[in-house]
C-alpha cells in the first residue's frame, strides 16, 4: 500500500489537533451536536442533494414534530412534503421519511440499528448514510467517504481517481485502519472530512495550510517534479 501506513499514526495525529484547532461554521449543526442515531438518520437523509445552510431549519421543525421514528411514522406525507418544499425535495423524500419513521417503529421497536446490511436496507440510506450513522450515532468504526475525503484520500496515497472509489481497498483499508487507531473514530473521520472539504478542495488544493503535507504523496511528487525541471532547466 505504499509508504503511507507507516505514517498514520502521524497523520492521525496532525488531523486531529488540526480538529481540535479550528471553528467552523458546520459545527454548530444540530445533528453535530448529538450522539443520537436518529437525529442523525434524518439529518443524512435530507443532506443528500441539499446543502446543510438550507437544511437546518427544515431539520429543526422536524426534529420538533417527529422527535421519534413512532412519531415519524405517524407524519402525514403531505405534511412532510409541505416542511421539505423549501428544500426542492422530491415528493419521494417525504415517503422515504415516513417509511424509515415506519419500519424503525415497526421491526426495531423505535431504535436506529447499528447493522450495515440492515440501515442500507431503509429506504434513501446509502453506504455513505448508514456510515454516518454507525460513526457519529453509535460509536463504531466504520469508513466514511464522500466525495471529499475520497480525493484527500487519492492524493495522500497518490492514487488516481479509481473508477469506483468506495470500493477501493487501498482507501477502505488505509481509511479503517485509521478510524481505528485514532480511538475515536468519530472525531477522526470528521476531521478526513472537513479537511477534504475545507482544505483539500478540487481545484485549488491549500497545502500549505494542510496538517498533512509532510505525509502526503502528491506534494513530494510535485516538489520532485520541480527540482528536476530545476535540474534539467
Ligand atoms: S497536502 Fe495538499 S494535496 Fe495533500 S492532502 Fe493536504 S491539501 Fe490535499
Amino acid at each position: 500500500m505504499g509508504p503511507l501506513p507507516r505514517r498514520a499514526a502521524r497523520v492521525i495525529r496532525n488531523a486531529l489537533a488540526w480538529r481540535d484547532t479550528i471553528r467552523l461554521v458546520e459545527d454548530s449543526y444540530p445533528w453535530r451536536n448529538t450522539r443520537s442515531p436518529y437525529p442523525i438518520l434524518v439529518a443524512e437523509m435530507l443532506l443528500r442533494k441539499t446543502t446543510a445552510g438550507q437544511v437546518v431549519g427544515v431539520f429543526d421543525e422536524l426534529m420538533l414534530r417527529y422527535p421519534t421514528p413512532e412519531k415519524l411514522a405517524e407524519a402525514r406525507v403531505g405534511t412532510l412534503a409541505t416542511l421539505l418544499r423549501d428544500l426542492g425535495l422530491s415528493g419521494k423524500r417525504s415517503v422515504a421519511l415516513k417509511q424509515v419513521g415506519k419500519l424503525l417503529a415497526e421491526r426495531h421497536g423505535g431504535v436506529v440499528p447499528s447493522d450495515k446490511t440492515v440501515l442500507e436496507s431503509l429506504p434513501h440510506v446509502g453506504d455513505y448514510t448508514a456510515s454516518c450513522v454507525r460513526v457519529f450515532g453509535h460509536g463504531l468504526t466504520d469508513v466514511l467517504l464522500d466525495s471529499n475525503t475520497i480525493r484527500l484520500y487519492c492524493r495522500l496515497l497518490g492514487l488516481q481517481r479509481p473508477r469506483d472509489p468506495r470500493r477501493c481497498p487501498e482507501i477502505r483499508s488505509l481509511s479503517l485502519a485509521m478510524a481505528r487507531a485514532a480511538g475515536n473514530p468519530a472525531r477522526f473521520n470528521l476531521a478526513m472530512l472537513d479537511l477534504g472539504r475545507t482544505t483539500c478542495t478540487a481545484r485549488k488544493p491549500a497545502c500549505n495550510l494542510c496538517p498533512l503535507r509532510r505525509d502526503c504523496h502528491e506534494v513530494h511528487q510535485r516538489a520532485r517534479a520541480r527540482r528536476s525541471t530545476t535540474r534539467s532547466s
